[in-house]
């Protein structure tokens, strides 16, 4: 058994959960690694294309590929209303996530989640907690490279406050995750994350 936060996942489900990563993974048309064709380092061709983690043949260097961490957070009212953004830019234009982003280096996960949500919706995060983790793809102009999301559930100070950042997102809605919407997510890992929150409602920040 496997303990993530509050949840207790069989190794079987993790085994599952992985495959069903790598085959998705493996689908799409480049991989970060099948772009380093050549030694960042000192320029050899690679015979072993794809090859995780890249190591060259002549001078030993290595790059091992992530997975890089994001954060989101999961804004909730003592309403259960959510605070869902709808994204202006690719990937996933015009579909709806989670306020978040990548973690910059040097910077906590909890500070991450701060910074993200203040950046991209206005609002001060108070008290958060960790809510449980999904593997998530990036595809950044057809390169696929692998992330690790860490979810929080989180209350801002003042929910009427949001601003919105127009480069990033064009709408924003408050309200308990209907189906429709749950069915418009650009990124499946925010709507496992929802509907893990959704089906276990003794997670809360107001108790
Ligand atoms: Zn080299």
């Amino acid at each position: 058994m496997i303990h993530l936060g509050f949840a207790v996942i069989p190794r079987k489900l993790v085994r599952l959960a992985q495959n069903e990563f790598k085959k998705e993974y493996f689908m799409r048309a480049r991989t970060i690694e099948s772009t380093f064709r050549f030694c960042p380092d000192c320029g050899l061709e690679t015979q072993e294309l794809g090859r995780v983690p890249f190591r060259c043949q002549r001078c030993g260097y290595s790059h091992f590929f992530g997975p890089v961490a994001a954060v989101g957070g999961l804004v909730v009212t003592e309403q259960k209303d959510l605070l869902m953004v709808r994204r202006a830019q690719q990937p996933g234009k015009g579909k709806w996530g989670l306020p978040g982003g990548f973690v910059d280096r040097g910077e906590r996960i909890e500070e991450a989640l701060a910074r993200e949500v203040m950046e991209e919706t206005g609002l001060t995060v108070g008290r958060s907690r960790y809510l449980i983790s999904f593997p998530n793809l990036y595809d950044y102009r057809g390169v696929v490279a692998p992330v690790i999301d860490l979810f929080y559930l989180c209350v801002v100070s003042d929910s009427s406050e949001v601003v919105l950042d127009a480069d990033e997102l064009d709408q924003f809605v408050w309200a308990p995750p209907s189906q429709d919407r749950l069915d418009q997510m650009a990124f499946e890992s925010n709507r496992k994350a929802i509907q893990y929150w959704m089906k276990n409602p003794n997670l809360s920040l107001f108790d």
